[in-house]
């Protein structure tokens, strides 16, 4: 098999238990999935149900308790410390649910210290802002831009640091309907033109129309596995 035949994701019995004893709560639950580069996969699930659980420990922000998950070839779960400083700021892209900009830095210069760590410069940076329908405020401080904006800065962010696996928590919880279509848009559009493969958790089964393949997580578990075909997506 040659690297190009690679899953860009995939799990094995993955599982997360959070806490010990009587109390512990078994987050994920054995999850087998191969996901093909280049998919754009939605992420459903009623709350608590281990979406964000899973989107960490594909992105290497988590640990998991048993089972594997391997990206782009790489066991995530074997690295040590700093292989796991390098995969993540090489290979995954994370639009989080609370969006986490760096409150110091201006829009531009958070997506430029994110997208900097994968050579994008201060025109790339730019650029991504203006994708996202953000160019007059490109100067502010997160503190300065309303919800929905900084939403839209951490979605610059992940865009702009082209790594092969983007993933996004919740992306458009802070939207309006038409920006959200817009973010939306343009997430498929990284997976269309660049090949990034995409995971994007919501609970807005609208969304799910975007996408190549639906999963729905309940307790843990993958209960639904759709394929959505092509000619049935809106463009
Ligand atoms: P979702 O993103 O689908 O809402 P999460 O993955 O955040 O679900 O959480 C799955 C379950 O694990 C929930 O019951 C949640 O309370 C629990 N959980 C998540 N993170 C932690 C943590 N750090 N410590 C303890 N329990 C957690
Ligand atoms: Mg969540």
């Amino acid at each position: 098999m040659t690297s190009t035949e690679l899953p860009a994701i995939e799990t094995r019995r993955l599982t997360r238990v959070y806490g010990t004893g009587p109390t512990a709560l078994r987050a994920l639950d054995e999850v087998d999935l191969i996901v093909p580069a280049g998919q754009f996969v939605v992420l459903l699930g009623p709350s608590g149900s281990g979406k964000t659980t899973l989107l960490n420990l594909i992105g290497g922000i988590d640990r998991a308790t048993g089972g594997a998950v391997i990206v782009d070839g790489i066991d995530v779960g074997r690295l040590d410390r700093r292989a796991l400083t390098t995969f993540r700021r090489e290979q995954v892209s994370f639009v989080f649910q609370f969006f986490n900009l760096i409150p110091t830095l201006t829009a531009v210069e958070n997506v430029e210290l994110i997208a900097g760590l994968t050579g994008a410069d201060h025109a790339d940076a730019t650029a991504a802002l203006d994708d996202v329908g953000l160019s007059v405020e490109v100067d502010r401080f997160p503190s300065q831009l309303s919800g929905g904006q900084q939403q839209r800065v951490a979605i610059a962010r992940a865009l702009a640091k082209s790594t092969p696996v983007l993933l996004a928590d919740e992306p458009t919880g802070a939207l309006d309907r038409a920006s959200g279509e817009g973010v939306l848009a343009l997430l498929r559009r990284a997976c269309d033109e660049h090949g990034r493969t995409v995971v994007i958790v919501t609970h807005d089964s609208s969304i799910a129309a975007m996408a190549d393949r639906v999963l729905e997580l309940v307790d843990g578990r993958i209960v639904v596995d759709r394929s959505v075909q092509p000619e049935r997506r809106p463009r």
